[in-house]
């Protein structure tokens, strides 16, 4: 089985700072660390490496100190890691981040399996793993909660949905996103971390990887930004009292006050 995890590095939220005057996340002097939910994906994949044998291949975008981490990666237990690095990347959103990576996961792969976090905890818009998928054209699961097991063709997982959760089947090759319910991520074994110190990684450029012209970086952006803000703190919430018709009245009033009926 061979599979590969896109991981992405991301400032440490504890940390994290924004600029009043730009809105953007102040990000120089701001420790960074693998996204969170990425080291479910980590796990999951070396739970079925270990069960089918075959190759964990971590990847991640991102600028070269995005190796550490890999390291992170590579001292859990992963046979290899990548990086796709280049300034013509700068200022990719999500569209253009996948159809980057899926660039390099067929130049690298072929995989049966890409395994992604649920999310990026800064970016936050879970976009990534369908994006690439839908680039290459292979099937998709996000959300995932629970891998129930893994075939030479199929998969089959539990999909956290409101409320409840589906079990689904999926051909291979498929995209996975995984959730923190899915597992237990490992902490590295000294071995593995010492490992970790010593390794070079592959870095691939945007010369090396089969992209079109305007489908990648700034230019193959179709997102803008207009603007971000941080919302006001919600007001504390209001009880009505008193018999249902009151209460009824008065909440009509309010709501005419406000403008919303
Ligand atoms: C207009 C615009 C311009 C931007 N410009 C920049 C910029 O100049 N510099 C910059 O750093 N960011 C920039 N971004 C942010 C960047 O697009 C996102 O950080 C990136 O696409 C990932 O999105 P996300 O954080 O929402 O990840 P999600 O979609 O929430 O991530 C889900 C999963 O996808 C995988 N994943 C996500 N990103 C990567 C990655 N890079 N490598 C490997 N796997 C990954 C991980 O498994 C992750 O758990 C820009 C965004 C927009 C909208």
């Amino acid at each position: 089985m061979e599979i590969a995890v896109c991981i992405k590095q991301v400032p440490d939220t504890t940390d994290v700072k924004i600029d009043p005057e730009t809105g953007t996340l102040v990000r120089d002097g701001v420790p960074s660390i693998i996204n969170p939910f990425d080291e479910y994906a980590v796990e999951a994949a070396l739970r079925i490496r270990e069960e089918l044998g075959g190759k964990v291949i971590a990847i991640t975008m991102g600028p070269p100190q995005a190796v550490e981490a890999l390291r992170k990666c590579i001292a859990m237990g992963a046979d290899e890691g990548v990086l796709v690095s280049d300034r013509a990347f700068a200022g990719s959103d999500t569209w253009s981040t996948s159809y980057t990576l899926a660039k390099a996961l067929e130049k690298i792969g072929p995989f049966d399996l890409i395994m992604c976090g649920k999310q990026a905890i800064d970016g936050d818009t879970a976009q990534v793993g369908p994006g690439i998928a839908e680039h290459m054209k292979i099937s998709q699961v996000t959300y995932v909660q629970k891998i129930l097991g893994c075939g030479e063709k199929t998969i089959q997982v539990e999909r956290d949905v409101e409320g409840g959760y589906e079990v689904i089947e999926a051909h291979l090759p498929a995209v996975l996103t995984i959730d923190k319910s899915a597992n237990e991520p490992r902490i590295p074994s000294m071995m593995g971390t010492m490992k970790a110190l010593r390794r070079e990684f592959v870095t691939l450029t945007a010369s090396e990887l089969d992209l079109e012209e305007g489908l990648f970086g700034m230019d193959g952006s179709p997102t803008r930004v207009k603007k971000t803000f941080t919302p006001d703190p919600r007001k504390g919430g209001r009880m009505l009292s008193g018999e249902m018709d009151e209460m009824l009245r008065e909440l009509v009033g309010i709501l005419r006050e406000e403008k919303i009926i």
